[in-house]
């Protein structure tokens, strides 16, 4: 699909997404949130012996979650709508095979991409290997007690088989229930997920009498994406504030110290950004990469600022509809599935971790070993909740899994929610780019299927 396809019916209203009374786009103001949120929360952080910070972490901290509850309460209701009117609207179960399958394919090569960078770059600059045996004990003693609960989390996780099985929910309520926030003792959102794959599929086999149900259904997404549009205008405020507690709260110490880590992640981050996804997009959707950048910049940035692809992905799907174009049954299905299921920056991340403390811990990893980390983190991206923090859990048993000290995550712990700024971005980028393709791809057959050969 090229950047100025035909414009798919639109079916659904969603509001739009730059301010009407010629006021700065939203985007830009996002990005004036999240700098004066950063410089007033580095100079509160500077001040903080003469300030009462708690008081203003009080009052900036309730701020911010204003903006995640608006969008959180809205995510299950849009995720099921969606998902279920996306598969739905494929039309036949063989469409959404394809459909399917070519997300699965580039879901995997993103993701196989995305840890051989990581991989690679952290082999090059070897960032374990620059902390000094002071800095690590200082920073293990630090954050030892944030450790008890990642673990707790880490022994709970259960078995491949139990895992694969729990995608199925036997409750769909009670799996709904803890989604949202990673809470759930199932498979949270994944399990939701399926559920709505299969209300799609069973619509698609059921046309007579199921009207009500689908209207219901489309009602709940555009009353959903209403909600978003009125949480998107308090974002730029909302976003100053997470991002003032972040920077409020964290000083520069750490980062100083754990330097070459972050500028590990974050090199990483940007050549699969900036390089891979180019590449894709020209050669696989034939799209001009800089405009597509500039197109999914709302979604980014509330990336950048929320930590969590769950709370961006409303946004996601309304950047898919109005900026880039894409086939509405198309992005529905590849966002919401991607949103959980494909988690590039996540799997760059988890893969940087595990060898970044095996350096620190001077261990050395075999080949087979390596493989193993590339293997499990492109499955712990596919099963990352979509929550801020979300991978911690997973990167522990990937640590457990290659004999590297768990506990040593506290090494990183005091850098993660700026990593975990930088990795949504990704993850939210890579879904995005995954649509495109996959609809790309879609928009080819289709034109293939309907033009008939020249004589
Ligand atoms: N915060 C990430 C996301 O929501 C998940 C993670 O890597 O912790 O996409």
């Amino acid at each position: 699909m090229t950047t100025d396809a035909p414009q798919v019916p639109q079916t659904h209203s969603e509001p739009p997404a730059k301010n009407e009374n010629g006021r700065l786009p939203l985007h830009t103001r996002i990005l004036i949130g999240l700098v004066i949120g950063a410089v007033l929360g580095g100079i509160a952080n500077y001040f903080s012996e003469h300030l009462d910070l708690g008081k203003v972490l009080e009052v900036t901290d309730t701020i911010g979650r204003v903006f995640l509850r608006l969008v959180f309460m809205v995510v299950l209701p849009l995720v099921i709508s969606a998902l279920a009117l996306g598969v739905l609207e494929l039309g036949d179960l063989r469409r959404l095979g394809r459909v399917g399958a070519r997300t699965l394919i580039f879901t995997l090569i993103l993701s196989a991409s995305s840890v051989a960078i990581g991989l690679g770059i952290v082999n090059l600059i070897n960032p374990g290997g620059r902390l000094s045996d002071e800095q690590r004990s200082q920073l293990l003693a630090q954050y030892a007690k944030d450790v008890a609960s990642a673990e707790k989390k880490a022994d709970e996780a259960k078995s491949l088989a139990n895992t694969l099985l729990d995608i199925i929910p036997e409750n769909p309520l009670q799996e709904m229930a803890g989604a949202v926030d990673g809470s759930s003792k199932g498979n949270g959102m994944l399990a939701v997920m399926f559920f709505a794959l299969m209300l799609g599929v069973a619509l698609a086999m059921t046309p007579e009498r199921t009207g009500t149900l689908v209207s219901f259904l489309e009602g709940t997404f555009d009353v959903s994406m209403t909600v978003i549009g009125i949480a998107m205008r308090l974002a730029p405020y909302c976003v100053a504030c997470l991002v003032f507690g972040i920077t409020a709260r964290q000083g520069p110490d750490v980062l100083v110290t754990l330097f070459w880590f972050v500028a590990t992640v974050v090199v990483g981050l940007a050549l699969q950004m900036f390089v891979v996804y180019s590449l894709v997009l020209l050669g696989v959707a034939r799209r001009n990469p800089w405009q597509f950048f500039r197109d999914i910049s709302d979604a980014a940035l509330t990336a950048f600022g929320t930590s969590s692809s769950n709370a961006t992905l409303p946004i996601s799907l309304r950047v898919a509809r109005e900026k880039l174009r894409l086939p509405p049954e198309i992005s529905r299905f590849v966002l919401t599935v991607g949103a959980t299921g494909n988690q590039n920056g996540t799997a760059l991340y988890e893969g940087v971790v595990v060898l970044f403390l095996a350096q620190v811990f001077n261990q050395d990893l075999t080949f087979a070993q390596q493989i193993k980390v590339v293997l499990m983190s492109i499955l712990a991206g596919v099963g990352t909740a979509g929550v801020p923090g979300g991978s911690i859990p997973l990167i522990m048993i990937v640590l457990r899994s290659v004999n590297v000290p768990p506990e040593g995550i506290a090494i990183i712990l005091g850098v993660d929610r700026l990593c975990d700024m930088c990795r949504t971005v990704l993850n939210v980028t890579g879904d995005l780019v995954l649509a495109t393709c996959v609809a790309g791809e879609e928009t080819a057959d289709v034109t293939a299927a309907t033009v008939p050969p020249a004589a």
